[in-house]
Order: structure tokens, then C-alpha cells, then sequence
């Protein structure tokens, strides 16, 4: 391969670094095609058309690049950042995952010492951070494919290892959220394919605790996983389907609807973890036992933050149902809960219903403290802040989300939120008013 000299360009990859720089994917699929334009051509700095798009966010222009074989490790940026660290400063999911299927190298340093994951976490791209440091290459899992020693075939079908790939890179460890992964793949409704898919996964988790430096993380996240999978089996067994397993894990128990059976799952799971001497195991055992049932944090939030090393994103809601950042759907009754959309939001009805009058009373009830409490502006700030999402209706399962009865456009509720949120107190008590009777209307 001939040596890339920086900045030592032709007119044409000048014009390829402003097109993959906009994101215009043909003039880049154009000029990929002249026999003058490298692939790996770098600019002063060092960057080449990768990094650029990587950096800029451009995923589809990546995957072009990609497929014309650009280096993702090409390593002469003028400060040693790399195409992964580019992706993990733009903040973009898709492409850093996307970085790391074509052979990112995650332990690559920049001149202040760097790695990509510890670049992110600077920058507050903490979603990247996740995505690195959980990954885990499909080419391990290739060697189950095969029969290994005395075995007569291998331990996973290789038609499985994608599905298997994609449980293993999952960062939200949420059961609801896992089972739905489970559930979305047609190939996994079936117990025999989950069992193997369970053996791979307990394999996994050995490797990670014989290897030089043991890898607890790995280990204790992909037994944890084993044992969703697990458990989906032996529900597909008896029930058929899915379905009520979800809701099993999100049945809240009476009085203040904490999901009961959930918790009790991720700590037996936990409980459950083949070596005792691990480390890692000792911490979390140690921090959850003292924790009374229903009280934070969760097992799910420390599991989670012991093995993915995700840190809880202060600004970020989390969906009610399947524990997803960015949700941006609220309850319009209650306005305490929010969902990714509708569909996360039907499921969790059957089990939020049951609360939403009350969570709706104790938010007017706090409204009206602090109207009493701080006259004036001060007020005002303190009301619950509504506008930044969308507001959705409580539906009445099975059916589809309620049609607004009243003719009112989404867009007028939007603007009347945002009135109330910056707005005057006769306004909040109108609402208020709409509010109580969007309840009675939820419970039809
Ligand atoms: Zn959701
Ligand atoms: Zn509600």
C-alpha cells in the first residue's frame, strides 16, 4: 500500500473530504470511483475521509467508506486520536458501533493518553462510553460455531451467532427490554435455540473468569443474560409466548407498584453466579443485601452500572417499561412516568393504571405546596417542567392510544404545556381541571 503523505492531496480528495464532511453519500460513492482518489488520503492534520465522517456524524457516508474498505485504525492524526475516538466525540451510536464491527482498536492511546472510551466519558458521551467498553467482537463467538474437541457439532448454529451477537452486545440490561430483544427475533421462539444460545453464553462467562486477567465484568454480564435467556425458555416451554413473562416483570406490587418480581429475579440471577470468589460478585452482593425491597437503588440500576459501567444520566428519562434513555413520551394523566412511545406505554398500562390517579393526585398536591410556599416567580420555576416532552394519553389496553375526544391537536396541547410550564397560575388550574378528567377518561 503506497504511504499516505498528509495534506499531500489531489483536487478530486479535497472534494471527497468536503462532500464526506456534508454528508452528501452519492458525490462520495462518485469520487470513491476515480482511480486518483485514496481511500486513506489524509489531510494536514492527519484525518483521513473516516475520521471526518465519524467525527461530522455521517453514518451512512461510514458505511460507504467502509465498504471501500477504508483502515479504521489508521493512526496518523497529528494528536494520535483514532477514527473510534472521533465517533465517540460526535456521540453517535451507530457509527461508534459501527467502528467497532469493522476491528476498532479500543485500546489505542491519543498523545495525552487517551483511550477512546475515556475520550467519550470527557466529552459526556457516556452512551459511547457503554457501547465501547461492553463490546464484544463477533469473531469470539465464531469459535463456537465449530465443533471444538470431541464434540460431534458445534455448540452454537452458526444461523444463531448473529442473534446471539446482538443479546451479547446489549447495554441496557433491563429484563423487560431483553425479553423484547428475545421476543423481536424469530429465530429465538424456540426453547432448543435458547438452550444452546444459554450453554454459549455460561461459556462465555467461564472464559472470562480463566483468562489471564479475568474479565468479572464480562463474566457476570453474560451469565446475567444466561440467565434472561434461560428463563425465556422455560417459558416458551409452558406458556407459548412471551407475553406474560414481560408482564410478570413489570407487574408493580400494590400500595406503591414496585416491580417486584424483577428485582427478585436480578437478585437471585446475581446470587446465582457460578464462582463466589469473584471480586466483583462480593460488591454487588454487598451493596444490594442491606437494600429493603422497593427502596434505591435497584439491582437493576447497581448490576447495571457494576458491569456496563454506565453512569446514571442525570438529565436523561428512562422509560417506565423497557428502562431505554431518552424517552420522551409522558403519561398525560399522572405525568410521572415516561415511555419510549406508545407501544411501551400500552404494556405498562395494565399495571400503571392502577397508580396513575394517585401519582396524579400527589403531583397537584406538591404543585399546590409550592404555589403556597414561594410566591411569585420563584413559583412559577418550581412547577414541574412538561414542555421538553411529548404527552401521551393513557390507553385502555388492548386498544389503540386514545383519540383526543376534544379535537385538540397534538400541537395545541403542546403549546399549552409549554404556556403552563412558563405560565400563568389561572392556566395551571385549567389544566388541572383537563388533567382529572383525562384520568376519568383513561379508566373508561
Ligand atoms: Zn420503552
Ligand atoms: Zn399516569
Amino acid at each position: 500500500m503506497v504511504l499516505t503523505k498528509k495534506g499531500d492531496l489531489v483536487e478530486e480528495e479535497r472534494e471527497l473530504l468536503t462532500n464526506v464532511s456534508q454528508g452528501n453519500v452519492e458525490e462520495v460513492e462518485r469520487l470513491l470511483k476515480l482511480k486518483n482518489v485514496r481511500i486513506n488520503c489524509l489531510d494536514e492534520h492527519g484525518m483521513s475521509p473516516l475520521m471526518h465522517a465519524a467525527y461530522k456524524g455521517r453514518a451512512n457516508v461510514c458505511e460507504v467508506l467502509l465498504k471501500h474498505a477504508a483502515d479504521v485504525n489508521v493512526n496518523e492524526h497529528e494528536h494520535g486520536y483514532t477514527t473510534l475516538m472521533f465517533a465517540g466525540l460526535s456521540g453517535n451510536k451507530k457509527i461508534t458501533r459501527m467502528m467497532l464491527d469493522a476491528g476498532a482498536k479500543t485500546d489505542m492511546v491519543n498523545s495525552v493518553g487517551r483511550t477512546a472510551a475515556q475520550m467519550a466519558a470527557f466529552v459526556g458521551q457516556h452512551e459511547c462510553v457503554t457501547i465501547i467498553n461492553n463490546y464484544f467482537p463477533r469473531e469470539r463467538l465464531e469459535y463456537y460455531t465449530h465443533p471444538q474437541g470431541l464434540e460431534t457439532e458445534p455448540k452454537l448454529p452458526p444461523e444463531l451467532a448473529d442473534q446471539l451477537h446482538r443479546i451479547l452486545l446489549a447495554t441496557n440490561l433491563n429484563p423487560v427490554k431483553l425479553v423484547q430483544l428475545v421476543q423481536a427475533d424469530s429465530a429465538l421462539q424456540d426453547p432448543s435455540a435458547l438452550t444452546r444460545c444459554v450453554r454459549v453464553l455460561n461459556s462465555v462467562s467461564e472464559h472470562g473468569m480463566k483468562e489471564a486477567e479475568p474479565c468479572e465484568t464480562l463474566a457476570i454480564r453474560s451469565h446475567y443474560l444466561g440467565c434472561i435467556l434461560n428463563r425465556c425458555c422455560l417459558h416458551l416451554q409452558e406458556k407459548g409466548s412471551l407475553t406474560t413473562l414481560i408482564k410478570g416483570f413489570l407487574k408493580g406490587r400494590e400500595g406503591d407498584g414496585f416491580p417486584l418480581m424483577q428485582e427478585r429475579f436480578i437478585r437471585d440471577a446475581i446470587k446465582r453466579f457460578p464462582r463466589p470468589e469473584a471480586g466483583l460478585l462480593q460488591q454487588l452482593v454487598r451493596t444490594i443485601a442491606p437494600i429493603e425491597m422497593g427502596h434505591e437503588p435497584t439491582a437493576l440500576s447497581v448490576l447495571t452500572q457494576a458491569v456496563t459501567g454506565q453512569v446514571g444520566m442525570l438529565d436523561a428519562e428512562v422509560c417506565a417499561t423497557c428502562g431505554e434513555y431518552g424517552a420522551l413520551c409522558r403519561c398525560s394523566a399522572c405525568k410521572r412516568v415516561v415511555y419510549c412511545g406508545t407501544s411501551c406505554q400500552k404494556l405498562h398500562w395494565f399495571t400503571h393504571k392502577l397508580l396513575c390517579a394517585s401519582l396524579n393526585a400527589e403531583r397537584l398536591r406538591e404543585q399546590e405546596h409550592n404555589l403556597h410556599k414561594n410566591a411569585g416567580l420563584e413559583a412559577v420555576e418550581k412547577k414541574e417542567d412538561v414542555g421538553k416532552t411529548v404527552i401521551i394519553d393513557p390507553v385502555d389496553e388492548p386498544n389503540a392510544v386514545k383519540e383526543e375526544s376534544d379535537g385538540k391537536t397534538k400541537e395545541n396541547q403542546e403549546n399549552q404545556n409549554t404556556r403552563e410550564s412558563t405560565g400563568s397560575d389561572t392556566l395551571a388550574g385549567t389544566r388541572a381541571e383537563e388533567i382529572s378528567q383525562k384520568v376519568v377518561d383513561g379508566f373508561g
